[in-house]
């Protein structure tokens, strides 16, 4: 068996320890279907653990993104619970600030993140024992603090990270291994993907979240949903 098949082995297992951990029905993958999270979709569906899934629709999403989910439900039959913002927190915001606040400085773009991501995020996760993410050590400056399970003090449950030691390549390899669905953008210079006006292609030799907010500094490239294990403080 190769190292690679083996780590996928390794990962797979690490997955099943979580669960003698916590309590699968209190567990939830959090998606955005860029390539980490369909990698950990597929691997939660060999599982066979009732687990959650769930995603933040933030409104500003790319349709090849929708598209990844609806290929997604077809390939595993799971159900994804859907996240909205507050309507009333985004009339607010959108009216004071204006659509596209998140070009004209950082305090606009976090509580642009605020609004979209982080409020609905905290309904999704009071209640749960742990959250699972695709986190990796190698994806940026802000996220080489990744462990494979932490504490998330700022939400108040454990964070499961069971791809903190993978390698881009790893993940791929999995991808193509197992014939995993993906966002498409991802053959288009997309590495990491995030809502439309904040995401733009990386070229050859960039860092892989050099796309995401490409106007802020690499230290600043958090939307707050990961800002105590990576270490920074976010929004
Ligand atoms: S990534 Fe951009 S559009 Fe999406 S919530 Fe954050 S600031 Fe708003």
């Amino acid at each position: 068996m190769d190292s690679r098949q083996t780590k996928f082995e390794e990962t797979a297992a690490r997955i099943e320890d979580a669960f003698k951990l916590f309590d699968p029905s209190r567990v939830a993958l959090a998606s955005s279907f860029g390539a980490e999270d369909q990698v950990l979709t597929d691997l939660l569906a060999r599982s066979g653990q009732p687990v959650r899934f769930f995603t933040l629709d933030t409104g500003r999403q790319f349709e090849d993104t929708y598209r990844t989910m609806e290929r997604t439900i077809e390939r595993y039959g799971i159900r994804f619970q859907v996240f909205a913002p507050d309507t009333g927190e985004l009339e607010k915001l959108i009216a004071e600030r204006g659509p596209n606040l998140f070009y004209s400085g950082i305090d606009h773009r976090k509580a642009c993140c605020q609004v979209r991501k982080l409020n609905p995020l905290a309904r999704v996760l009071s209640g749960l024992a742990a959250w699972i993410c695709g986190l990796r050590r190698d994806q940026s400056v802000t996220r080489n603090g990744v462990e494979a399970i932490s504490w998330d003090a700022e939400h108040g449950l454990h964070k499961v990270c069971p791809l903190f030691d993978w390698s881009e390549d790893d993940v791929w390899s999995y991808i193509r291994l197992h014939a995993v669905p993906y966002n498409l953008l991802h053959d288009k210079g997309f590495k990491s993907i995030g809502c439309e006006p904040c995401t733009r292609a990386t070229r050859p030799g960039e860092d892989i979240r050099a796309g995401r907010w490409w106007w802020e500094s690499p230290e600043h490239k958090e939307c707050g949903l990961h800002a105590a294990a990576a270490g920074v403080s976010g929004v």
